[in-house]
């Protein structure tokens, strides 16, 4: 099967290693920066870094609205940390005018580990990885206070969930970016071969 193409919103945020991971994964990685780049896209990511700022940045690059209808098309997307929060439909502590694109039945909560544990690192089991446990980077990061029934849970902290997918959309409090550990990626890209599968199949 020929590779599927991944964008990673390059706005803010450690877009050369999502692509770096993606390209790792057997899918062709491009950088995403204009409404006009979605259409051509198999899946997309939006990586950690800022939310505040990257939504700002949406808004002045007019990529709001195509993202929520590319979302709403049912475009798989891959959000870690800040991304998580973009992909929430409500967020506790962000900023007023913080916008969302929405698309998962979450609320999260940003920076929600607090001041003294602002960044760890911990062993994790993620559902749908397969192997040893993925050890996790958290660096400012949000957890899911609460998801809705179609929600799946794939990792958690304690009892707050940190990895969750619902349908194409999956999200991830931590940085799988960071370790060089692209076991999620694939899983992604797994996700986003499937979605194809399923597209094909109906057209
Ligand atoms: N705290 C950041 C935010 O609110 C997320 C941190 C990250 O992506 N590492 O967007």
């Amino acid at each position: 099967m020929s590779s599927p193409r991944i964008g990673v919103l390059a706005l803010q945020g450690d877009v050369r290693e999502h692509v770096r991971a993606l390209t790792g994964s057997g899918a062709e990685a491009c950088e995403v920066r204009r409404a006009a780049e979605l259409g051509s896209l198999d899946g997309l990511v939006l990586p950690g870094g800022e939310s505040t700022t990257i939504g700002r940045l949406l808004r002045v690059f007019d990529l709001l609205d195509p993202l929520r209808a590319a979302v709403a098309g049912g475009l798989p997307v891959f959000g870690s940390c800040a991304g998580m929060i973009l992909l929430a439909r409500d967020v506790i502590d962000g900023r007023p005018d913080q916008p969302l694109i929405g698309g998962l039945d979450v609320v999260v909560r940003r920076n929600a580990f607090g001041r003294q544990v602002e960044s760890f690192e911990t062993d994790l089991t993620v559902a749908g990885v397969e192997g040893p446990a993925v050890h996790a980077v958290f660096i400012r990061a949000p957890w899911v206070e609460k998801a809705g029934d179609g929600v799946d849970v794939l990792a958690r902290v304690g009892d707050r969930p940190v990895a969750i997918r619902q349908g194409p959309l999956l999200a991830t409090s931590f940085h799988p970016e960071l370790t060089g550990d692209i076991r999620v990626h694939r899983l992604f890209v797994q996700i986003v071969r499937s979605e194809l599968g399923l597209k094909r199949g109906r057209s």
